[in-house]
């Protein structure tokens, strides 16, 4: 996928670029080829991205370490806010600082959209943290608070001592 130049996007039916997606997305290790769909809406001030997109992952269990395939769907949207000074954050007055952070992404009017970026970061965003094979995943080794009771040698010959002792 090339980088689309923002102003492209005011030239065309809507507005609207729609990107058909059945490719790997280079960095992520994907079992199969990320598919589905990216709208590229220009609305002014800013851009709408919609995104819908399947694809089948290899993660390993974070419990019992076993790899296993999961399917990554993913139906979302972003706007990223045009600004003309989005290539010169440098310049940012003072007093602008803070509504800035709110922004998660800003982009110059002038300046290209990079779908294949975006792609992979919103991609990376939705690999789940906690990573398990299934809810019926057991482990090989038990957790510390499911261990099972210790017996230890010296505790049965104290319980054995006790049962000898006058009540
Ligand atoms: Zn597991």
């Amino acid at each position: 996928m090339q980088a689309i130049y923002i102003p492209h996007l005011l030239q065309i039916p809507n507005r609207t670029q729609t990107l058909l997606l059945d490719d790997f997305v280079s960095g992520l290790d994907t079992l199969t080829p990320v598919r589905g769909k990216m709208l590229i809406r220009h609305g002014g001030t800013f851009l709408e991205i919609g995104l819908r997109v399947e694809t089948i992952m290899t993660l390993s269990c974070d419990r019992c370490l076993q790899q296993y395939n999961h399917r990554l769907t993913l139906d979302t949207s972003e706007i990223i806010w045009l600004d003309k000074n989005a290539d010169l954050p440098q310049n940012f007055p003072q007093e602008r600082e803070i509504a800035w952070e709110d922004l998660s992404e800003t982009l110059s009017p002038e300046g290209h959209f990079d779908p294949n970026s975006w792609l992979y970061e919103q991609l990376s965003l939705a690999i789940p943290l906690r990573q398990l094979c299934g809810k019926d995943c057991q482990a090989p080794r038990t957790k510390p608070d499911e261990k099972p009771p210790i017996i230890d040698s010296r505790w049965s010959s104290l319980e054995s001592l006790k049962g000898q002792l006058p009540q």
